[in-house]
């Protein structure tokens, strides 16, 4: 639907990850009417679908398709390279739209909090996993040459993802869109042991069945657990789903305790019940710690409504953020109700439009179609911009 744009409600959308673009198909499925600008630091949308969420499951980032189908509508406008706080304040943002949501995500990594974690082998697992998928500001990874054994502290699906991504094969990672840099470091790496470490229970992890399965079924690397840690239940006062959940996680961990450490080129050991109170030279070359998340000191106020990860912290799936920002679109629609229009000038600082993303896109689709790759992603500020440019 084409609009006079100053005979409508503005929404400022910040950050367009799954969280920003769920708000916006929100608030479009009541006001289709609304003009929505979505708002990112990055020149390239999508939030952690592009940058966390694993290169080998490809499946996973398909979700976008549906997000792109939301930055064709006439009213949807895509602000990419434009970072709140930096290049606009939140103040004129406030003073710009007539309501602001605030979908920045949180991504900064957890501290264990214990003597060792700032020696340089140590790498949080946002670090670790924006260099994987070519974020921008996050170029160097860790130096893989000499990494025989590495230690993940965590045991939530991050924790498997990082595992699994160090012990597939180049070829079972020929499908992904992992950097080209990392893929040949890993390739390269003269890795031999992968630990698991969970400071509590294998009844207590937070893994989901599907992504430990996969861990049994990896060309070059065989899971391994104690069976001595394995003599637990799910826990019985655990709502359903969990428990379930839970019992089937001890079910494919036992699997696991039957096969033979060393039977493949590498062993991913599951270890529970140990805290790390300290990290030492010597027992790891690499430890990457999976331990959540936190976020920076977000806006308050009239007209600013928080939604996805910054609104309930590093909790939830994608899928997870559609009910979530659906809910708020409605908040904000209530809001926008009996509000006049804010009138004047276009407040946004055009830098990276949908079509400057489009060019991105394709640039990456094409250097990935002549090595067999979903794409190979643009990593260099500068080259992203050119290339958005056109
Ligand atoms: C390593 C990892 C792996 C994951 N894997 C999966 C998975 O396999 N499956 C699954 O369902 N979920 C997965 N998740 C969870 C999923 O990614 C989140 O649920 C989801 O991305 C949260 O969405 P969001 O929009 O709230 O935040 P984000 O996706 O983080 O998006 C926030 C956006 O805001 C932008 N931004 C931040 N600050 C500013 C600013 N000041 N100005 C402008 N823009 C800004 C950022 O650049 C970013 O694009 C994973 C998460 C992580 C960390």
């Amino acid at each position: 639907m084409l609009i006079d744009a100053s005979m409508t409600h503005r929404v400022a959308i910040v950050g367009a990850g799954p969280s920003g673009f769920y708000a916006a198909d929100g608030l479009l499925r009541t006001r289709p009417d609304l003009r929505i600008d979505l708002i990112d630091r990055l020149p390239t949308p999508f939030g952690l679908v592009r940058a966390g969420v694993a290169p080998d499951h490809q499946g996973t980032k398909a979700v976008v398709r549906q997000f792109e189908r939301l930055l064709t509508q006439p009213d949807v406008r895509f602000a990419g390279n434009v970072e709140i706080g930096r290049d606009l304040s939140w103040g004129e943002l406030q003073a710009g739209y007539d309501a602001v949501i605030v979908a920045t995500g949180m991504v900064i990594d957890r501290k264990l909090g214990v003597p060792g974690e700032d020696l340089p082998f140590v790498w949080g697992s946002w670090k670790f996993v924006a260099w994987l998928n070519g974020h921008p500001d996050f170029r160097q990874g860790p130096d893989l040459s000499a990494v025989r054994k590495v230690g993940v502290i965590g045991n939530g699906n991050v924790a498997l993802d990082v595992a699994r991504v160090l012990a597939k094969s180049p070829e079972e990672m020929g499908k992904s869109d992992i950097v080209p840099e990392a893929g040949e470091a890993i390739a390269a790496a003269p890795l031999t042991d992968i630990c698991i470490i969970g400071r509590r229970g294998p009844e207590q992890a937070s893994f989901t069945g599907n992504e430990l399965a996969e861990m049994g079924r990896l060309s070059r690397a065989v899971a391994v657990a104690d069976p001595a840690a394995l003599a637990v239940e799910a826990p019985t006062g655990d709502p359903t789903p969990e428990r379930l959940r839970k019992a089937k996680n001890l079910e494919i961990l036992r699997g696991f305790s039957k096969n033979v450490p060393g039977s493949k080129p590498i062993t991913v050991h599951f270890v529970f019940n140990r805290p790390i109170t300290r990290i030492e030279p010597g027992e790891f070359d690499l430890v990457l710690t999976c331990i959540g998340y936190e976020g920076v000191e977000l806006p308050k106020g009239e007209g600013i409504f928080p939604v996805g990860w910054a609104k309930r912290g590093p909790t939830g799936t994608i899928p997870t953020n559609r009910g979530d920002s659906h809910a708020v679109a409605q908040q904000v629609i209530a809001w926008l109700k009996d509000r006049d229009l804010k009138s004047g000038p276009d407040p946004l600082p055009l830098s990276v439009d949908a079509d400057g993303w489009r060019r991105i896109d394709k640039a990456e689709v094409a250097s990935g179609a002549r090595i067999g790759r979903p794409r190979v992603k643009l990593t260099d500020w500068k080259v992203l911009l050119d290339t958005a440019e056109g």
